[in-house]
């Protein structure tokens, strides 16, 4: 089965997740790739990525991937927080990562481990 992917990136993170997701250009293309709205859309319009976007963040874009999640349809999280700037939606975002704790569910939340998930899914795949 493709990996079921979900992309999320905090303002100040979106040029990281840009960047990130080319370098994983081709194996994403062969994954199921959800994000929230505006993660999503520079993913599609700068990469091409085809993309099933969810509301923004701060609009509930956190709790509807949560939700895609506690229903077991995501395999692993990529959630480039910015955690130098205080967000609306704390509550979404903590919301989140405990679904991907309570589910078992791999939760990059910095490039390090970003690099680490994305690698090995993509091993995995070979
Ligand atoms: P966004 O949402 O991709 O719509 O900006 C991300 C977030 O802020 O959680």
């Amino acid at each position: 089965m493709k990996p079921r992917i979900a992309l999320i990136a905090h303002d100040k993170k979106k040029d990281d997740m840009i960047k990130l997701a080319a370098e994983y250009l081709g194996f994403l293309q062969t994954c199921t790739l959800t994000a929230t709205g505006t993660t999503g859309g520079r993913l599609a319009n700068e990469l091409g990525l085809a993309v099933d976007r969810k509301h923004s963040g701060p609009f509930g874009g956190d709790l509807q991937i949560g939700s895609m999640l506690v229903e077991g349809g995501i395999d692993a999280v990529i959630f480039l927080r910015d955690p130098m700037t205080p967000q609306p939606h704390e509550p979404d975002i903590n919301a989140l990562v405990r679904a991907c704790d309570v589910h078992n569910v791999a939760c990059a939340t910095n490039l390090s481990t970003a690099h680490l998930v994305l690698s090995q899914l993509q091993l995995t795949q070979q």
